[in-house]
């Protein structure tokens, strides 16, 4: 079984300590290992990041996007190897890979923009002689720790912009399937990046701690579950780092009486099932607003649940493929028993599933619960799992009173033909991100993506507008050129332009 390897430096890096298996979900077997970055693994990787740092940083923006036109084609050109490695190890579909990938590229897209995205802030004549302008200047040595279910978007999420601002960047990718992740760090490379500006560590949370730890390490992003993107954020923190953590979510739904039903349930199938719920802005509670449309929803979605196409995610034509590892297999069951003792009815079972011919794969059924309530662990935590949830309400406002009580506030969505309501929803519903007859709001890169409450703990969103701001450094210069030369008494009073 190969061992996949750490890249320092622009070089393969075996690493001599500990490993972790990598599954391949749909048949359950190991099918790699991957290397655990010890302490000394980290700080060869930080100092190959540093050592890069003072000549990026003087590379010109404008050739720091050559790299990145470069990148985008090397993408494109190997989108079908990717799409497979993704599908592999994580186990969502080839289709559903290839889309993840290509909501990565635009990322890179945005990062071509550098010497647009970079430019200052100036005013002649902030005083007599004097200009003032605002200089964006990189941070030196950043991190980004990412999570198993887009192995390559959400790592475009970061280093492509972080990159282009200047920085020097370190990636720890999930150690659960790094396979895509390293292969794209290489394309990078190719691309002409210099060594040492951006270095992959596999590891867990031994390699974190030392990024964390390590003083060197000027920012970090971590995209992840919530506790740990709060250990994150406060360990962060307190070290004076700059941190954006992205945590967990629990995305509601809004049916409204008036919503065009067949393509809300259309919706609500791909928001819920795609990726086999694996998803931050998956949608797993749909939020009914009368007994009319709830009866009429689940009418409407058993067949389809039931129909859904399920099995091996490197073949084409799926809807979903199996869960990402046994465990996680276990712990999404083990929600779907606690919501039946919890006496929420379970309408469509996905459990017990076996896919021919992939009998020792992860593969979890859909599963729909219909009245459940918020009191339930069905309700309140993160499942990750192909569980929709259906929770009925009296009225709008009801159903806007559970989402903002809700901890979480990632994505959102309405689905009805009232404006009104639609524009309601959208000013005082407390959550990031939300949609109106869309059901994955996940804004393009030229916007920001990050949700509120405990979805996100940080002041900026990543990626888009907010990632330019978080990789880069305000510096206001002020600067005096005297027309004249000409003495000048002190002035011992503030100095303005009263
Ligand atoms: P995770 O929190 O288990 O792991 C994320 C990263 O943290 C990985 O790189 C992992 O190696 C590392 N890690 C794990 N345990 C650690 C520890 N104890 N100390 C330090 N680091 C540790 O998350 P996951 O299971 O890979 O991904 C799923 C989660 O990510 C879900 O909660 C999902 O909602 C969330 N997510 C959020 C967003 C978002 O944008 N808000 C996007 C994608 C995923």
């Amino acid at each position: 079984m190969s061992t996949i390897p750490h890249l320092i430096n622009g070089e393969r890096i075996a690493g001599a300590g500990r490993t972790a298996d990598v599954f391949n979900p749909s048949t359950g077997e190991a099918i790699h290992q991957v290397a655990l970055a010890d302490r000394a693994v980290i700080q060869q990787a930080i100092d190959a990041a540093k050592a890069a740092f003072p000549a990026w940083r003087a590379t010109p923006p404008a050739k720091r996007a050559q790299v990145m036109f470069r990148f985008k084609q090397l993408l494109e050109d190997n989108a079908e190897q990717i799409a497979q490695l993704i599908s592999q190890e994580h186990g969502k579909t080839i289709e559903d890979a290839g889309g993840e990938l290509k909501r990565g590229i635009e990322n890179v897209e945005y990062a071509c923009g550098a010497p647009e995205l970079l430019k200052g802030e100036y005013n002649r004549n902030v005083g007599p002689d004097i200009d003032g302008w605002s200089d964006f200047q990189p941070i030196g040595v950043v991190a980004g720790i990412t999570p198993f279910n887009f192995p390559a978007m959400v790592p475009l999420w970061m280093y492509p912009l972080a990159i282009a601002c200047g920085n020097c960047f370190i990636l720890k990718p999930s150690e659960r399937d790094p396979s895509s992740t390293l292969l794209i760090a290489e394309l990078m490379h190719q691309a002409g990046l210099p060594k040492g500006v951006l270095n992959v560590v596999h590891g867990d949370k031994e390699a974190v701690d030392a990024l964390i730890e390590a003083p060197q390490v000027k920012a970090l992003s971590f995209v992840g579950s919530t506790p740990i993107a709060e250990y994150i954020y406060s360990e962060g923190a307190k070290r004076g780092k700059r941190v954006q953590a992205l945590g967990g979510a629990k995305n509601h739904a809004v049916l409204m009486p008036d919503a065009d039903l067949d393509n809300a349930v259309s919706a609500l199938m791909g928001a819920a099932y795609g990726s086999c719920g694996e998803r931050c802005m998956a949608i797993s509670v749909a939020v009914c607003v009368g007994d009319q449309i709830a009866d009429a929803l689940v009418a409407k979605l058993v067949p389809q649940i039931k129909a859904l196409k399920i099995g091996a995610g490197t073949r084409c034509g799926l809807d979903m493929g199996p869960l990402v590892t046994g465990a996680h297999l276990d712990k999404v069951t083990g929600y779907v028993e606690d919501g039946v003792k919890a006496g929420a009815e379970l309408v469509v079972d996905g459990r017990g599933l076996s896919v021919a011919g992939n009998e020792n794969g992860f593969f979890l059924g859909g599963c729909l619960f219909d009245r459940v309530t918020p009191d339930m662990r069905i309700y309140q935590e993160e499942i990750f799992g192909p569980v929709l949830c259906i929770v009925r309400v009296n009225s709008l406002e009801e159903a806007m009173a559970l989402i903002n009580e809700h901890e979480y506030g990632n994505g959102t969505c309405i689905f009805t033909r009232d404006g009104e309501a639609a524009r309601l929803f959208c000013d005082e519903i407390e959550v990031g991100m939300v949609g109106v007859n869309v059901p994955l709001p996940v804004p393009v890169a030229y916007h920001s993506f990050g949700g509120w409450k405990r979805s996100l703990f940080g002041d900026l969103h990543a990626y888009g507008p907010d990632g330019v701001r978080f990789y880069t450094r305000r510096k206001s210069i002020t600067q005096r050129w005297p027309q004249r030369a000409s003495h000048e008494a002190a002035q011992f009073a503030f100095p303005s332009n009263g």
